[in-house]
């Protein structure tokens, strides 16, 4: 039987940076990463395929190529865990034990969440950022727009970078703008939740871009259906007492930000939460009933941003305290919630929202981010994506 000491379930933004950072610290450590795939993305400039200027195929990297040297990589998919047992059973049938675990296969997106979505994404006007081979059309419907009601729909559960849904649309909206179309479309905002943005810094920057686009916005409308052939959507509607309704909209293009859950084998493995999302500590990341059980990334019920950036700040907070652990020491190190989101208003502008578990914002600039930066632009266009292949993969950042 595959034994391990270290076993990392998912070869992600989290689960290399962490294989990384770890192998920094110790050389000797056995660390194995379950991966299937042999591909490896940089999700967070898919929203900028989406506005038409990055090359999608510049977000894709072969997984050998990030994956590190001295780390086994299992090619197969996890089915299912016994923490109980300390192993895991792989697609091929195949059981490995491990001594610690680290939990971080990211988010499963659900297509099939919304009715007559799975079918007919990509196509008929209807797309969505949220998947590597969605990205490009988004940019084909926003540019073959020339007039009539465009909707973009934000999802009722949690999911991967909440801003997306939104910045997606002020980049189409600077389009129309820059060409002269804005006035004959229809933008509306369909928002399962029930305000602009979390905190007031940086939602009063938002609706200054929505007044200054017109954009119209419609809170507490959760996407249930789609019907593709005749461009009608509906939407249950909940008002301030909580009673529902249902309402139809006809649209030229709709932009789709589908239900996301933390994977399905969670759950089902006895490590979820009664959502189903992995269930850590939310300042230790250690698992509330299985101490040898670390998590990470998107797949947490932590209160957090689920970014990329609020990686970059757990995973010294798992090396830190697994390696503890391996030496019997106390467990130290605490993550504070760090999340952060570039927020696009336009091609050339954004506005850097950070924030922690306070709810309050938590920034790296001595400057005002609550206002529309081209600075900020750059940071999000060349910077980040540069130190996500060059440092934070590599364990460094
Ligand atoms: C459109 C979009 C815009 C975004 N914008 C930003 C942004 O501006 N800033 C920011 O910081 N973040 C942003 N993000 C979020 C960021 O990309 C994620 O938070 C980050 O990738 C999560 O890392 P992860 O390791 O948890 O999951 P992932 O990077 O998704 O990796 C999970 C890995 O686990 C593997 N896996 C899944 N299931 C299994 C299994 N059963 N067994 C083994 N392996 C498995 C998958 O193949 C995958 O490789 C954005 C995301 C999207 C989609």
């Amino acid at each position: 039987m595959n034994v391990h000491q270290i076993l990392i379930i998912g070869g992600g933004n989290a689960g290399i940076s962490v294989a990384s950072q770890l192998l920094i610290k110790n050389k000797q450590l056995d660390i194995a990463i379950i991966e299937p795939s042999e591909k490896h993305y940089y999700q967070p400039a898919w929203t900028m395929v989406g506005g038409g200027f990055f090359k999608a195929k510049k977000t894709e990297r072969s997984e050998a190529e990030v994956m590190p040297k001295e780390v086994t990589w299992i090619k197969q998919r996890v089915t299912s865990v016994s923490p109980e047992e300390k192993h895991l059973v792989l697609d091929d049938g195949e059981l490995v034990r491990y001594e610690y675990l680290i939990v971080c296969p990211g988010i499963q997106i659900n297509w099939d969440g919304i009715k007559g979505l799975k079918e007919n994404v990509g196509t008929n006007n209807i797309c969505s950022v949220y998947a590597y081979d969605q990205a490009p059309y988004v940019f084909e419907v926003i540019q073959s727009l020339n007039g009539g009601t465009a909707l973009f729909c934000s999802a009722a559960t949690p999911v991967k970078c909440g801003g997306a849904p939104q910045k997606i649309m002020y980049l189409a909206a600077d389009y129309w703008r820059r060409n002269r179309t804005l006035g004959s479309i229809d933008i509306r905002f369909m928002n399962a939740g029930k305000i602009l943005f979390g905190i007031e810094k940086y939602r009063n920057a938002l609706q200054g871009a929505c007044d200054r686009y017109g954009l119209k916005q419609f809170h507490r409308h959760n996407l249930i259906e789609i019907d593709a052939e005749n461009r009608r959507a509906t939407f249950e509607v909940k008002d301030e007492e909580g009673s529902k309704s249902l309402e139809t909209l006809d649209y030229d293009m709709i932009h789709v930000t589908p239900p996301q859950s933390a994977p399905d084998f969670i759950g089902e493995s006895g490590l979820g939460n009664e959502r189903g999302w992995l269930e850590v500590d939310k300042n230790t990341l250690q698992h509330v009933r299985y101490p040898d059980v670390f998590g990470l990334g998107d797949c947490l019920n932590t209160p957090n941003a689920k970014t990329g950036a609020a990686i970059r700040k757990q995973v010294p907070v798992v090396v830190e305290n697994l390696l503890a652990l391996i030496q019997n020491k106390d467990i130290a190190g605490s993550y504070n919630g760090y999340g952060s989101c570039p927020l696009l208003t336009a091609k050339g502008k954004v506005v850097l929202a950070e924030f922690d578990y306070s709810g309050e914002p938590n920034e790296t600039f001595p400057i005002n981010q609550g206002k529309e930066r081209w600075s900020m632009y750059i940071l999000k266009r060349y910077i980040l994506p540069w130190l996500y292949w060059n440092r934070i993969l590599k364990g460094k950042a």
